[in-house]
């Protein structure tokens, strides 16, 4: 799903976004929404949406949705395929974006050294969701503008458009020279992210790991049980690993910004419509609890009640345990 923004020449040094959505808004706003349906206001399409379409983005929905249907073919199952698909959720979305997209380089809730914050971001990569500076950039005007114009993706638009039409159709602030320079300066600051942008080369990091499935399974198999079953085992794990769970880390992460702005509770009056959904933070490992996030957005931590799971801040937990994680931030620290 290439972007096809143009990248600026320099970046500015400062970060213009609020730190704190809950602190940027008025009492008297939140008031209203707290008690209200949760779909009550009806929001229109941004304005900078056009007619146009992301042909890229488009495409590649579609031709994946297709090939999913090799998943009901019986003679490309093996189990091995099924388990890579919680094992590549955990790895790829709940590591690389929820973990290190996320809570690391649009958040900025801890910090680790390049070389892991850079594997991290590989990992995030690889379920062809942008590319790091797009992902920080959409996010983090998501959050200055949640559920008001112009918002990216509200789904006071639609749940659809919220949940994936915002991505088809093209936004051009989002595609404009500026928006990088505007919401992601930071990140493009470091030469390593810069480098994934120049070419699309992101994308063709997604397609390498797909063919790296594939060739994996083909030598096993093909040494198990020769060509035949090599071919076999070769196509199961590109169907299961590749295709299966790319699109789970797709429907699962877009929830948050459709669901999870939708259905659940409030623990926060947030001015926007943001809730917690024990449903999406089962599948995202935490990220569920997006009222909570609303609420404090540079907490690594989004379960704030104990009852509240959040494998992501476990997983965060652990490795500022052995070490490899410093700064990590909670909701003490606004
Ligand atoms: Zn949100
Ligand atoms: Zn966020």
């Amino acid at each position: 799903m290439s972007a096809s923004t143009p990248l600026p020449e320099t970046v500015a040094s400062e970060v213009d976004f609020p730190a704190n959505d809950r602190a940027s808004r008025s009492h008297d706003q939140v008031a209203d929404l707290t008690s209200a349906p949760s779909v009550a206001i009806r929001l229109p399409v941004p304005e900078t949406v056009g007619q146009r379409l992301m042909w890229g983005y488009l495409i590649t929905f579609v031709a994946l949705h297709l090939t999913l249907l090799l998943a009901f073919v019986p003679w490309l199952f093996s189990w091995t395929g099924v388990l890579l698909v919680p094992l590549g959720l955990y790895l790829f979305d709940w590591v690389g974006i929820g973990l290190c997209y996320h809570r690391t380089l649009t958040h900025t809730g801890l910090v680790m050294p390049k070389w892991l914050e850079h594997t991290f971001a590989i990992l995030g990569v690889c379920t062809l969701m942008d590319s790091p500076a797009r992902w920080v950039a959409i996010h983090r005007k998501h959050h200055q503008h949640a559920d008001e114009q112009p918002d990216p993706h509200s789904p006071l638009v639609s749940f659809l458009w919220g949940h994936f039409g915002w991505l088809i159709r093209r936004d051009e602030e989002s595609n404009a020279a500026g928006f990088y320079h505007q919401y992601a300066p930071d990140v493009l600051r470091d030469p390593f992210y810069l480098k994934l942008e120049r070419n699309v080369l992101w994308v063709w990091i997604y397609v390498a790991h797909a063919v790296m499935f594939f060739l994996v399974g083909l030598a096993v198999g093909w040494v198990a049980g020769g060509p035949m079953e090599g071919l076999r085992f070769g196509l199961s794990l590109f169907v299961w690993g590749v295709v299966v769970r790319t699109l789970l880390t797709w429907h699962v992460t877009w929830a948050v910004n459709s669901v999870a702005h939708m259905w659940g509770y409030r623990n926060y009056p947030t001015r926007d419509n943001s809730r917690n959904s024990w449903l999406v933070a089962l599948f995202t490992g935490g990220e569920g609890w997006h009222n909570n996030h609303h609420a404090y957005p540079v907490s690594a931590a989004h379960g704030h009640r104990w009852w509240e799971f959040d494998p992501t801040y476990w997983t965060i937990c652990f490795l500022s345990w052995i070490g490899l994680v410093t700064q990590v931030k909670t909701q003490r620290d606004g």
